[in-house]
Parts: C-alpha cells; sequence; structure tokens
C-alpha cells in the first residue's frame, strides 16, 4: 500500500500538503545553498557550526498519521518522537521492533542514524522494520522507497545517511504484540569472556524477548533478560528517587509494567543523569520528576559545550584537560571481550552499557552502514570523559577507540565526534554507493556531504 492508498482522512490530507510544502522549499533552494531541518530535539552529540541557509520546519511530520491493529503496521511521520509512537501503539498492545532508549529520538532518527536496543537481538535494527519510507530526497522529489520498488536503492542507503540523501517524511513500520508487564533477570559476570559465552547461551535458547547488559567493571558484569508476561506479583517504580542502573546489581529479579521497561534507561539517560548531581538523593528530591529526562539532560550537556564550562571547572579544581569519550560501537561478539579490556585500559569509563544485536535479515545489505548478516555484534556504549595524558590532545582517545574498532572487525554509529581521514571513512561507510546514490538524489548538493556532517560537524 502507498501513501495514494492510505485513508483520506484529514490527517492524510494534512500531512500530503505539508509534504508538498516541505518539497518545494528544498527545490526552491538554490543549487549549492545548504538545507537543514528545523527540529525542536536532537540526540546528536556533534554541536555543529551555525547554520546560514535554508531551515525546513519538521514539525507537520511529528505525528503518528495511523496504526492498524489487524495488519500490524503504523504509518508515522519521519519526526515522530518514539514517546509519541510508544504512546500511539501500546494502546493498541503493540511497539514498534526495536523501540531506542531515549524519548526523543524519532523514527527517522533512528532510521537515518542507526538505533539499537534490547530487543535488537531478535529484531534487528530499527530501519530493519521499515515496510516504505516516503522521502523527499536533496532535490525536492518525493519518492517511496522500499525493498523491491524503483527506489529501492533508497531504502536501503537511508541507514546511516543521516539526513544527506533526503528527509524521510513518512515511514510504514511493523509492530508486535506486548504483554502488560515484564519479568526482568540480571545475571552477574565476573569476566567478559564468561558473559559473551552466556550471550550466545540465551540467543540459541530463544526464550528471552529482550537482552542488554551493564558492565560495571571488568570483573563485575551483568546480563538482564527480560520476558513479557501477563502478570506481575508487583513492579518498581525508576522514575522516582530509586535508579535503575543501581537495581541491577542489587536484585536478581525484578518487574516493571512494559511503559516502564521501554523507558528504563531515561529517566537518568543510562547513568549520565549523575554528571549533573541528580542522583544525590537531596538534589534528586528537588529535581522535579517531569525534568529526569534525557532530553532534560541532553540540554544542559549542550550549554556545558556551547558555554565551554567544563574545561572551566577541570582548571579551577587544577584537573589536566580531559576529552569527550561519547560513542556507541559494534564489535562482533567474539572480540568483545577484547575490546571492553582495551576500552578500560585506554579510558577508564565505566559503567558501559552492552547490547547483543544482529542483522534481522540475512539477505539484507545497508551499504552505509556494512555488517556482516551472519554475526551476533555487540553495542558497546559509553558516554563520559577520559582525562588526556600530558601533551595529549582532543581526538586522542576518540582516535584510539575508532582504530580499535576497525581492527576488530566492527563499526562505528556516527552519531557522537569521529576524526576519520576521508579514505579511511569511505571505505569503512561505503564510498562507492554513497557516490551513486548523492548522484540520484542530491545532485546539486543541497544536502550536506555525509564525511562534511560526520567529521566536520558542519
Ligand atoms: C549519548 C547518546 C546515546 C545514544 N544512545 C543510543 C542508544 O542507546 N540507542 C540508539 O538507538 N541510539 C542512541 N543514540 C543515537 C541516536 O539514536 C541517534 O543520534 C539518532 O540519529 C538521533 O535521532 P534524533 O531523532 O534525535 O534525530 P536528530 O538528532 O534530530 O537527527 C539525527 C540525524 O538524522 C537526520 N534525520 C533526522 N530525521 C530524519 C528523517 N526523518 N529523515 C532523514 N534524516 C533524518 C538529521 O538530519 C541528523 O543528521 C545515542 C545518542 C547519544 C547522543
Amino acid at each position: 500500500m502507498s501513501t495514494r492508498e492510505l485513508d483520506r482522512s484529514a490527517d492524510a490530507v494534512a500531512f500530503e500538503r505539508a509534504r508538498d510544502r516541505f518539497a518545494g522549499r528544498l527545490a526552491g533552494a538554490a543549487a549549492g545553498e545548504r538545507v537543514r531541518l528545523a527540529k525542536r530535539t536532537s540526540n546528536l552529540f556533534r554541536f555543529r557550526s551555525p547554520h546560514h541557509g535554508v531551515e525546513i520546519d519538521a514539525a507537520p511530520f511529528s505525528r503518528v498519521l495511523m496504526v492498524d491493529p489487524d495488519s500490524r503496521v503504523a504509518d508515522v511521520g519521519g519526526m515522530t518522537t518514539y514517546e509519541d509512537l510508544v504512546d500511539a501503539t501500546l494502546k493498541h498492545g503493540l511497539m514498534p521492533l526495536v523501540v531506542p532508549q531515549l524519548k526523543t529520538i524519532t523514527l527517522g532518527g533512528a532510521v537515518a542514524g542507526v538505533g539499537i536496543e534490547s530487543s535488537s537481538f531478535r529484531h534487528g535494527m530499527p530501519h530493519e522494520s521499515v515496510i516504505e519510507a516516503e522521502v523527499v530526497t536533496g532535490s525536492g522529489e518525493v519518492v517511496v522507497a522500499s525493498p523491491d520498488g524503483p527506489n529501492a536503492d533508497l531504502y536501503y542507503g537511508l541507514p546511516n545517511s543521516y539526513g544527506t540523501l533526503g528527509y524521510a517524511l513518512r515511514l510504514r513500520i511493523e509492530l508486535v504484540p506486548v504483554r502488560p508487564f515484564v519479568k526482568l533477570r540480571h545475571a552477574r559476570f565476573d569476566s567478559a569472556v564468561a558473559l559473551v559465552e552466556a550471550v550466545s547461551e540465551i540467543v540459541e535458547e530463544g526464550s528471552a524477548d529482550f537482552l542488554d547488559g551493564v558492565a560495571f567493571s571488568p570483573d563485575e558484569m551483568y546480563l538482564t533478560t527480560g520476558e513479557m508476561v501477563d502478570r506481575a506479583p508487583y513492579t518498581s517504580d525508576y522514575t522516582g528517587s530509586a535508579i535503575y542502573y543501581r537495581s541491577i546489581p542489587q536484585r536478581n529479579e525484578d518487574f516493571l509494567s512494559i511503559h516502564d521497561y521501554i523507558w528504563r534507561w531515561d529517566t537518568d539517560w543510562f547513568w549520565v543523569s549523575r554528571t549533573f548531581g541528580a542522583q544525590n538523593p537531596l538534589v534528586r528530591s528537588m529535581w522535579p520528576r517531569r525534568w529526569r529526562r534525557s532530553d532534560v539532560y541532553g540540554r544542559l550537556v549542550a550549554l556545558d559545550a556551547k558555554y565551554g564550562l567544563s574545561p572551566k571547572i577541570d582548571r579551577v579544581r587544577g584537573r589536566g584537560p580531559s576529552e569527550k569519550v561519547i560513542q556507541d560501537v559494534e564489535i562482533p561478539l567474539e572480540r568483545t571481550a577484547e575490546f571492553l579490556d582495551f576500552l578500560d585500559r585506554q579510558t577508564g569509563q565505566r559503567p558501559v552499557w552492552l547490547c547483543p544485536f544482529r542483522q534481522r535479515r540475512p539477505d539484507a545489505s545497508w551499504p552505509l552502514f556494512p555488517l556482516d548478516p551472519s554475526k551476533m555484534y555487540v553495542n558497546v556504549g559509553f558516554w563520559g570523559t577520559a582525562r588526556l595524558p600530558a601533551g595529549a590532545h582532543d581526538g586522542f582517545h576518540n582516535r584510539a577507540i575508532e582504530q580499535k574498532v576497525a581492527s576488530l572487525g566492527g563499526a562505528k554509529s556516527l552519531y557522537s565526534t569521529s576524526f576519520y581521514d576521508p579514505e579511511t571513512f569511505w571505505e569503512l561507510y561505503g564510498g562507492d554507493s554513497y557516490r551513486d546514490l548523492k548522484e540520484r538524489y542530491d545532485p546539486d548538493g543541497r544536502l550536506l556531504d555525509l564525511y562534511d556532517k560526520a567529521v566536520r560537524a558542519r
């Protein structure tokens, strides 16, 4: 089914009008004039240079257009947050196959970037449950990209294109049924090698609905499995004084409502809220509940970056310079122990998030984010700072990580800082395919080039 067959509801008509205005603004931009989305929230961690080109309002594409509980599909505006999307689907006892942890990540952002969560060991990444995407390309043309249609190259090229080929304004996605509660089991491991073995066993065994983990230190690591259930003897609440990640070492078993399970990491942005004192009981009691959200902490991080506060505080405290090391990397399961050992020695960052995943469709290839479809990977997430040794500059740790990830046959997400030279970058991220896609969908270069956006932070 294409948009033309959508219900001719007021929503669909309003969507089409807004889409045509959006396409008109893109087509009307002078060749070479830069175009950018105007959007209230972002989960990018590359702070960009000021923009002087055309800005196009994303607001009209921030709504769920339709949920069909019978066929278990939804039509969703590309800039709809997962928070709104989950609210709309849970009403029907359904959820998207993969819901990234942070409430203001949008469907389009998770598809054009590369999203992941604890259902990814079953369902792969968010782009793998997209049935079709209605895209306004860099040339201002409206196309429907699907796996077998005339724009199949764009369908497969969207993931990791970060809005440099076009903007997905409507996506049709698959949904899965949920049960009201999730039973969590936390299992401790005293080494990464033991944890990796357990991941293989859990995946092989196949009864878990969700799987992720946390490495608190090299000899204290946990895997959490989640099983959807109809009844729960109790439910925990980690939106108040209790903090989810701290509960992991404290209990073997836990129950959450499906809603609270999906958003378990958002309240404290994993553990990042401690940077702002929000885990101190006194500060926490005064911190309004509605501000215990990843986007609020995200805004604080952006303010810190804008005014360069952290380096000033470090200087006042007599501490040497540090580097922001905020990354998610994909490591083949069998090399994960080696990577964790390297990361701990390189940056000493703790805790570290672990999320096993594999490509859902073994026959598909996503040229801008190439992975081996036969392999299981672990997404390793680490978000903080690392001290710089004397004489070292920004990029010292991040470059070492980039090299290690490549040497282990892994891949790095591009939402944060990157330091690759152009040759290495294009070799890793499908340069030949990208050039063809750019030529076909953005021949006048109205949208930025992926290297400029991801590495030069333009
Ligand atoms: C600290 C941190 C931790 C993270 N952890 C996770 C995680 O655990 N799991 C996970 O899944 N992700 C994680 N992310 C990454 C996040 O999913 C990506 O950054 C994602 O691209 C953000 O999407 P957004 O909706 O906020 O979009 P934005 O930040 O607004 O945009 C991201 C990029 O996508 C482009 N874009 C946005 N909408 C569209 C569209 N409709 N069509 C085409 N291009 C579009 C934009 O131009 C931009 O280049 C993390 C990010 C940070 C900063």
